[in-house]
């Protein structure tokens, strides 16, 4: 692994049980549920089920099958949400990494967020 995992965090809590999630779908290596404090109509978050800190930390050092699985699951999320743009209206993937990122939870993850405009991709610093 290419980063120091930290096991207390919110999202490992979550993975072990120890704190309830509401789940969208589940595989073995993966799980995607709704985030907390939702930015969107749709905002799911999909994590790895492995101890990844970063998007580039699980590109690196995930095995074939955890990546797969995880385009995978989210393939089926926006299917199952309805925001393809082939048939809906669209949606934003959105994955923070660390301080500049500003990301709150050292675990993986990649939001999905939809269900309204949202407006251009960042606001200025
Ligand atoms: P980050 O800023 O690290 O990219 O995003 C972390 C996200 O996790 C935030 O959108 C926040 O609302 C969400 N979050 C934090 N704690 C919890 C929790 O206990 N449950 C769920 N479902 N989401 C959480």
């Amino acid at each position: 692994m290419a980063y120091a995992y930290d096991d207390q965090n919110i999202f490992a809590k979550i993975l072990r049980g120890e704190i309830p999630n509401n789940t969208v779908k589940e595989t073995d290596h993966t799980l995607a549920f709704k985030d907390i404090h939702p930015q969107a109509p749709d905002h799911v978050l999909v994590i790895p089920k492995g101890s990844y800190v970063t998007a580039d930390d699980f590109a690196l050092s995930a095995s074939d099958a955890e990546i797969i699985d995880f385009w995978r699951v989210f393939g089926e999320i926006c299917t199952k949400l309805g925001v393809s743009p082939d048939n809906g209206n669209g949606y934003r993937i959105i994955s923070n990494a660390g301080e500049d990122g500003v990301q709150e939870v050292p675990h993986f993850h990649m939001h999905i967020l939809a269900g309204r405009p949202l407006g251009r991709m960042l606001q200025p610093a």
